[in-house]
């Protein structure tokens, strides 16, 4: 056996993945997305300590709880998986979107929710619309008369029943709770090819930025403030509206 060098960085186990994890500083310009909530990777995170795997995962992923009580789904609680389980994508029935890594799973009724849709929040505001929106866990349409369907008023397309939204009751005014919960000025990216792709990187930008608000205060753990801002862009408005 040849002698290895002690390695001054330490690394760490995590039961996701099979290689030990190391610290790593992700830059917004990486483009890296977390291998656990398939978000956007930016601040404080780990890295596979093998060279050849593109494993990465958030500080804030590491350490999910591994079941959760969600008001979306109360008569069972949610389980953290670390891979989809059905052996191929799962559609999150928060958003509506793929998902082939971490997720917040019922086995009982197969209703799966992205990690990052798990704890986006309640409440948010947003410039172009002058009430705050509430987070609902189905569109105001279920339950109506066949043929009668929500469209998400920021996109107009139509949306499943089962969607979440976030809902002006008074206006009747709601968006998806991906990328169109987020009002600011999209430059679609060059390089991703097709329109999925940047659908996709949307949805990641404006989840991230949520699970990270999110997770700041969870850390902080005591914020009196009644507003707070989602992410340092000036462009963006979307805040956290503590009730
Ligand atoms: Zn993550
Ligand atoms: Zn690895
Ligand atoms: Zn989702
Ligand atoms: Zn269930
Ligand atoms: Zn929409
Ligand atoms: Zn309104």
């Amino acid at each position: 056996m040849a002698s290895t060098k002690p390695v001054n960085r330490p690394s760490m186990r995590h039961p996701s993945h099979n290689h030990p994890l190391r610290v790593f500083k992700a830059q917004e310009e990486d483009e890296i997305i977390c291998s656990g909530c398939e978000l956007e990777l930016t601040g404080q995170a780990f890295k596979c300590t093998k060279s050849d795997c593109d494993y990465f995962l958030h500080k804030s992923c590491i350490d999910l709880p591994r079941e959760i009580n969600h008001k979306s789904h109360p008569d069972h609680p949610l389980t953290l998986l670390h891979s989809s389980p059905y052996g191929q994508a799962y559609t999150c029935d928060a958003c509506g979107q793929y998902g082939s890594a971490f997720t917040y799973h019922c086995s009982e009724c197969q209703y799966d929710v992205h990690v990052g849709c798990a704890f986006i929040p309640e409440i948010v505001e947003r410039e172009d619309h002058e009430h705050t929106l509430t987070l609902i866990y189905n569109t105001p349409c279920k339950g109506l008369e066949e043929g009668v369907t929500f469209i998400c008023d920021v996109c107009e397309e139509t949306m499943s029943e089962n969607l979440w939204v976030y809902y002006c009751k008074e206006c009747d005014y709601g968006t998806h709770v991906h990328s169109c919960a987020v009002y600011e000025k999209h430059e679609p990216k060059k390089e991703r090819g097709g329109e999925e792709a940047i659908l996709e990187a949307l949805r990641m930008e404006s989840l991230m930025n949520a699970r990270q608000e999110l997770e700041n205060m969870r850390i902080r753990n005591k914020i009196n403030n009644s507003v707070i801002h989602f992410g340092d862009e000036p462009e963006r408005r979307y805040y956290w509206v503590r009730k």
